[in-house]
Parts: C-alpha cells; sequence; structure tokens
C-alpha cells in the first residue's frame, strides 16, 4: 500500500484474436476483470487503445486501488526483453515488429512486460491453476494450433533461442502436412483445426470446428468419437514424450479444444497407461483450471511492479 492509502494492483492482459481479457491482480486476488473484442484487423495502436481503455475501466471497478504495472500475454512470437512482438499470424494486421510494451507502457503510464500466450498460459495454471505448487510442469495449449510451454523449478524454461517446449511440432505423429511446412507433427493431430479434417476426411461432411464435432462425437457418431481418440492418443504419446526425455510428468493442458475435456481426458490417459515412460513414473494429464483466464493470470505475474514504489 502507497503513503496515500491506495493499494496497488497489477494487470494481467491476455490479447487474443478475436478478444482481449484484462484482470486486476492485488497479490493473489483477482480485484476485478474485464473482457471485450480485439480490433486485430486495425493494427497495433488500435489494439493497445482498446487493451489500456478494458485496464482503465476494471481500475474504475476497484476503486482505492492504483495500477503498478502491467503484463501481456500475446499471439505469437514475442521477445520479452524488449517487449516486441517479432512475428505473428496473418489475423493481426500491423501486429509484428510492434513495440507492444513500449505503447500500452506509454497508455497506462507504468511498465509494462509481454510474454508469449502460452508461456503466460503456464506460467498462470503454475502460479494459481491445475499446476499450483508443482515445480516441473509442460502445458500444452490444443487452439486453432498447438502450443507448448516448460516449467522447470518454478520457472519458465525458454532455452536459448526461445523455443522451448514447442511440442506442437515434434515429429513422429502420422504424415499429415503441418501448418509450419513440416509434416506429421503432434498440430496435425490434436488442433481443433486437425480434429475437424480429421471428421472431414472421414465423413466427407464439411463442419465449421472442432466444437462441432465434439457436439456428434457426444450424441454418439464414431467418426467423431475417432477423431477425438486420435487426438487423445498424440496428446498422451507427447506427454511420455516429455516424461521420458526430462522427468517432467506433470502436464497440463488447456486451449479451446480441451473445453471437450470429456472427450479427450479418458484417451489420452489409456494413452500414458498404455505406453508409460521407462522410468514408470506416472504421467498426471489434467485439463486447465483458470480456463479462459489463465493467460489473462499468467500475464500478471510477468508484470515489472517494482517501478512506482521506488519513486516513492
Ligand atoms: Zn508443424
Amino acid at each position: 500500500m502507497g503513503g496515500d492509502g491506495l493499494r496497488d494492483v497489477v494487470a494481467g492482459l491476455d490479447i487474443g484474436g478475436t478478444g482481449t481479457s484484462v484482470v486486476l491482480v492485488d497479490g493473489e486476488r483477482v480485484v476485478a476483470r474485464q473482457h471485450g473484442a480485439t480490433p486485430a484487423g486495425e493494427g497495433g495502436p488500435a489494439m493497445v487503445a482498446a487493451a489500456a481503455g478494458l485496464v482503465r475501466s476494471a481500475l474504475r471497478a476497484a476503486p482505492g486501488t492504483r495500477l503498478a504495472g502491467a503484463g501481456v500475454g500475446a499471439a505469437g512470437v514475442v521477445d520479452p526483453a524488449t517487449g516486441t512482438v517479432v512475428a505473428a499470424s496473418d489475423s493481426f494486421a500491423g501486429w509484428a515488429g510492434f513495440g507492444l510494451a513500449d505503447a500500452l507502457g506509454d497508455a497506462l503510464g507504468v511498465p509494462v512486460a509481454v510474454e508469449n500466450d502460452v508461456n503466460a498460459f503456464a506460467l498462470g495454471e503454475a502460479r494459481s491453476g491445475a499446476a499450483r505448487g508443482l515445480a516441473d510442469v509442460l502445458a500444452v495449449t490444443l487452439g486453432t494450433g498447438v502450443g507448448g510451454a516448460l516449467v522447470l523449478g518454478g520457472n519458465l524454461y525458454r532455452g536459448p533461442s526461445g523455443a522451448a517446449g514447442e511440442i506442437g511440432h515434434v515429429a513422429g505423429f502420422g504424415d499429415l502436412p503441418c501448418t509450419c511446412g513440416g509434416r506429421g507433427h503432434l498440430e496435425t493431430l490434436a488442433s481443433g483445426r486437425a480434429v475437424a479434417r480429421a471428421f472431414e476426411r472421414a465423413t466427407g461432411l464439411a463442419v465449421p470446428g472442432a466444437r462441432q464435432v465434439a457436439e456428434l462425437a457426444r450424441a454418439g457418431d464414431g467418426d467423431a468419437r475417432r477423431a477425438f481418440d486420435d487426438a487423445a492418443h498424440a496428446v498422451g504419446r507427447a506427454a511420455v514424450l516429455v516424461a521420458t526425455l526430462l522427468d517432467v510428468t506433470d502436464v497440463v493442458v488447456g486451449g479451446g479444444v480441451a473445453s471437450a475435456w470429456d472427450l479427450l481426458g479418458p484417451g489420452i490417459a489409456a494413452s500414458v497407461r498404455r505406453e508409460p515412460p521407462v522410468s514408470g513414473a506416472d504421467v498426471r494429464v489434467a485439463p486447465s483450471a483458470l480456463g479462459r483466464e489463465a493467460v489473462a493470470l499468467g500475464a500478471a505475474t510477468v508484470a515489472p511492479a517494482g517501478a512506482l514504489s521506488l519513486l516513492g
């Protein structure tokens, strides 16, 4: 608490392709939350203006607080050292090369740190979600693509080029073409797109996405069921791969496809039981406990919050 009686809080932001989520965090407690649309087609400054507006709304909803810093989880490749977006998908106009930390810092008047969204997801789940209290965790997100991140010894493990944990693009999972240009990657079986395409190949019927395949699977459709079984088996094999290589035996799975955990969870568990790591260790695979706030909560943990108290 500052000398003026205001409580310092930090903001965690998740700037995704369609929506932006904001949480205000006081220690371990969320004191306000906001959600709005991301103007992804309008360029970096528009996305920052929308995000800053959500932070201001959240602050108005939490009287007696003062913003000390903010952390952002952003899709794409980001440079945490500079807070710049290095590469992003086509759905984000003017995002690659954008100085996100500087722009949001100017808008909010506080220091800002930027982290990749999958890394932020991993930090959120490790801090207060399904992996709470665990030092070593593999986090996997099954969305449009498949992302991965490693928490080792309680810290995010980036590796020398910052690409550690990218399990979605490990080969050995069949022979289908991957969005990255490779073949047979985990993503070709376990992403939302992959589940939908698998159903379409089997039936000749077009579906908008994995959610519709999940509904069909629950209604007893065998082809829909098999698309999820294949995704589950692939995720289980990936979990065992990491457990064998690193002895990391706790896995948290998030992303849109993981919301069909009733269809995925049993298949993942069966896959892990069928081909356990050579150590014989139990591999525990759990769904995200924080749902759509996981990235924002993880981003809040990287917010630089010391600058104002140093000035004060
Ligand atoms: Zn790939």
